[in-house]
């Protein structure tokens, strides 16, 4: 059925690409042992986990991060072609009754509730699974306080793997979040980092022995492995304890560097000097112009009439609204690309429609291509505009991007 004009290109191009690039420069400039985790979680941050993950297999990645269980079954499937020993690491624990699939489909879950290990030591019983095969990866909660086990917790945990011989599952990684990697001052990470080599010491102590150590968003991998930074303690605590470590970006591998404190522009990002020109976007979201009108000076547009014309106006009608995830906050105030040229969103956006000034595009018309986030001759409205517009950040404004939204993956990259 042919749709509503309202979707998304992914350029599969321009993901691989990027995960090449900072799996490149992680190994050259930061350490040759250093591997990535690609984040693929959110659907893909809304790209689109069918296609982003094949992606990252295609680009080298040996390990992909999901949300939910359901998630790593989805991506399971999307990638057993490719690549049926790829681990795909299960960030947001374990619910009851999902144990099976795990075992099912190899996923490996991060765990740090003693419920999470009732439920995979049952599943993998029930599957015959032999002591030791069942791989997970333990949550150190080292100051974000959002999940994990901290000091008092951990002992009972590792008690379940030390006493256990018998034990099903294997301790093959631990993990924890750095709530803080965009701050360049480092104070937090230093003192998470900290924290983590102590709970480290807890876990020898008790003659454990995992093989992964991993830690660090995109924040974290852009600055690369100099003195004092995430990455750099990251390697130095990883070889004290034998591990192999690993960092887990997300957003840079979508084309986005997240924004520092104090900001730190691309052409000065300590991995990649040429952010600008090195990562591309991987998404471009577009519609087509549904219908063109004329106003008078005194109309007003839009629901509660919030814009009043103050001259002759010629309006589009998109078919896009914040039921597509088009957030209703860049009312009066965001644009979007018509023609090369920026349109701005007069007027309260709909649920399912918005309208733009067309006024100083006068060749504007039916089906023209409107490109809302993306590039459409020399201008480009990014994820971050979107953010800005929207007092929000760009993680937000990529998963809005509503289920309704057709995703198409193409070949191409687009220009950044
Ligand atoms: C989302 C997430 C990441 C990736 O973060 P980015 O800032 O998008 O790079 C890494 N680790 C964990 C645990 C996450 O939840």
């Amino acid at each position: 059925m042919v749709r509503r004009p309202c979707w998304v290109e992914i350029s599969t191009r321009a993901f691989e690409e990027n995960y090449k690039l900072l799996a490149q420069a992680c190994r050259e400039t930061v350490n040759p042992t250093l591997d990535l985790l690609a984040i693929v979680k959110a659907d893909a941050y809304g790209h689109g986990l069918s296609v982003c993950a094949p992606a990252a297999v295609r680009a080298g990645a040996r390990w992909i991060g999901v949300t939910s269980i359901e998630e790593g079954v989805a991506a399971r499937s999307a990638t057993i072609a490719l690549n049926p020993a790829l681990e795909i690491l299960t960030i947001g624990g374990i619910f009851s009754g999902q144990g099976a699939e795990v075992i099912r489909h190899r996923l490996t879950p991060v765990i740090w509730e003693p419920a999470h290990l009732d439920e995979l030591e049952a599943a993998a019983k029930a599957a015959g699974a032999d002591s030791g095969t069942v791989a997970v990866h333990l949550e150190l909660d080292t100051g974000m306080s959002r999940q994990g086990a901290g000091p008092t917790e951990l002992g009972a945990l590792l008690d379940r793997f030390a006493r256990r011989d018998d034990s099903r599952l294997r301790l093959d990684g631990i993990m924890t979040h750095l709530y803080a990697a965009d701050e360049r001052n480092g104070e937090a990470t230093r003192e998470q980092l900290t924290r983590l080599e102590t709970m480290l010491e807890q876990i020898a102590a008790r003659g454990l022995a995992p093989r992964r150590l991993h830690v660090g968003n995109s924040a974290a991998v852009l600055l690369g492995g100099g003195s004092r930074t995430a990455l750099a303690s990251l390697l130095a605590i990883a070889k004290r304890f034998g591990l192999q470590p690993m960092a887990r970006p997300g957003l840079a591998l979508y084309g986005l560097a997240p924004e520092f404190d104090p900001p730190l522009p691309g052409d000065q990002l300590p991995l990649l000097r040429d952010l600008h020109t090195s990562l591309q976007p991987v998404l471009e979201w577009k519609t087509k112009i549904a219908s063109v009108r004329a106003i008078e000076a005194g109309e007003v547009v839009g629901y509660n009439g919030t814009f009043v014309a103050s001259e002759p106006m010629r309006l589009a009608l998109l078919p896009v609204g914040y039921g597509d995830g088009l957030k209703r906050a860049l009312s009066n105030c965001g644009y979007v690309l018509i023609r090369g040229e920026r349109a701005p969103i007069p007027g309260r956006i709909s649920m399912d429609q918005t309208v733009v000034d067309v006024t100083d595009i006068p060749e504007a018309a039916v089906d023209d291509e409107v490109v809302l986030i993306g590039r459409q001759g020399g201008e480009a409205l990014s994820a971050l505009d979107h953010a800005l517009w929207a007092g929000t950040i760009p993680w937000e404004i990529f998963t809005s991007i509503a289920g309704r939204v057709e995703r198409r993956a193409v070949e191409r990259t687009i220009q950044g």
